[in-house]
């Protein structure tokens, strides 16, 4: 099969042919439908998040299952399955307490070092890794049962795989982990495929003011179809102080969405007293935060790290599906373009750029 490969850091794709193996008795075989573009990848090739290379990242995918493994119960060939990197085990302590999102088992499920690979490389039989047990760069993809959930194939593939990173983190950081009630009000900072959805979140959840952040008045623009009723560019000056003055004190929930110290700062500076700020975006691996301590406890204010919005996607994410197909989440509006794999360091470069929604690869 053809795949993206990443063969050192920083470095761009390079499109080669890799074998993949049969699945073990828990696995599935993917023949992959449509895989976004996820600013995680691009921190693994830019070298802020860790990675193997060479490996084939890719999360954000759906596809259909070839294949199962032996004890595979969950799944049959034929099914349209959406993936997600959150992998659980059902039997650790976090998983059995219902925070299936922070299994501390996930790296022993999927395929690590020590284990057959599950990709190698046609031309020298040399081991490529996988990105999170998924690797959906690739025509084929070989992971967990307990990475995917079959999801009606009536949502297009370009859509359907966004509901497994940018739609579930968005979404999911809203209903999961902030747990927004209907009638507050809340600040999103950085309106891009997972602040719009933090936005839509919000909208769904009954929020009566979600104020949209961003220094791109195109992302503003689409935050508003989103539902965000007001917008602020950071550019033009103190968003901090508009937000305040806005809501005349402060936001019941903020939400950061691009992963960079300064923007968490502002997250907690837009908050009323008594409130918590939650981090959604994934900043670069030992990156530090200075964080006003004293006035966190002197006015009861919160920091919260939400890790791809505390999901529990085996029920989350038929259910974000379902409310796609009632008319009642957007997903449409958040794929900017489809592009192929061979386009996918194309797509990579215009994310830098920081002006598009979603670049998904079709196969
Ligand atoms: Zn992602
Ligand atoms: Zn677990």
């Amino acid at each position: 099969m053809r795949a993206a490969v990443l063969e050192s850091v920083p470095g761009d794709l390079v499109i080669d042919e890799l074998a993949i193996d049969n699945p073990g008795p828990r696995e599935i075989l993917l023949r992959t439908e449509a895989c976004g573009l996820c600013h995680s990848d691009l921190h693994v090739m830019l070298g802020d998040l860790p990675g193997q290379v060479p490996c084939v990242l890719g999360h954000e995918a759906c596809g259909v299952v070839e294949a199962i493994g032996s004890d595979v119960t969950t799944h049959a060939v034929g099914d349209r399955v959406v993936t997600c990197l959150n992998t659980f085990c059902s039997n650790c302590r976090e998983c059995r307490s219902g925070r299936s999102w922070l299994c501390t088992e996930r790296r022993n499920l999927n395929r690590g070092p020590g284990t057959a690979p599950a990709l190698t490389r046609t031309s020298d039989g040399a081991r490529v890794n996988q990105m999170a047990g998924l690797s959906a760069f690739a025509e084929m993809m070989l992971v967990h049962e307990h990475s995917a959930v079959k999801v009606s194939a009536d949502v297009p593939a370009d859509k359907a795989a966004l509901l497994g990173c940018a739609v579930i983190t968005g979404v999911g950081s809203v209903f999961n982990a902030a747990k927004v009630k209907a009638g507050s009000t809340v600040a999103v900072i950085g309106a891009g495929g997972i602040g719009c959805n933090i936005i839509q979140g919000a909208k769904l959840a009954g929020a009566e003011r979600v104020i949209a952040v961003d220094l791109h008045p195109e992302k503003l623009e689409l935050a508003k179809t989103f539902g965000a009723t007001d917008v602020v560019n950071a550019s033009d000056g103190d968003a901090v102080g508009d937000v305040v003055e806005m809501t005349k004190g402060g936001v019941d929930y903020s939400f950061e969405a691009i992963g960079l110290a300064p923007t968490v700062q502002q997250a907690i500076g837009m908050l009323r007293v008594g409130q918590t700020a939650y981090m959604v975006g994934v900043p670069p691996v030992g990156r530090g935060l200075e964080i006003p301590a004293g006035m966190m406890v002197l006015t009861g204010r919160g920091v919260q790290g939400v890790f791809m919005g505390s999901n529990h996607f085996p029920t989350d994410i038929p259910m974000l599906a379902n409310l796609y197909l009632d008319g009642r989440l957007k997903l449409d509006e958040l794929v900017d373009e489809q592009i192929t794999l061979d386009q996918v360091n194309e797509g990579y470069e215009r994310m830098k750029t920081g002006t598009a929604a979603r670049s998904v690869i079709m196969f």
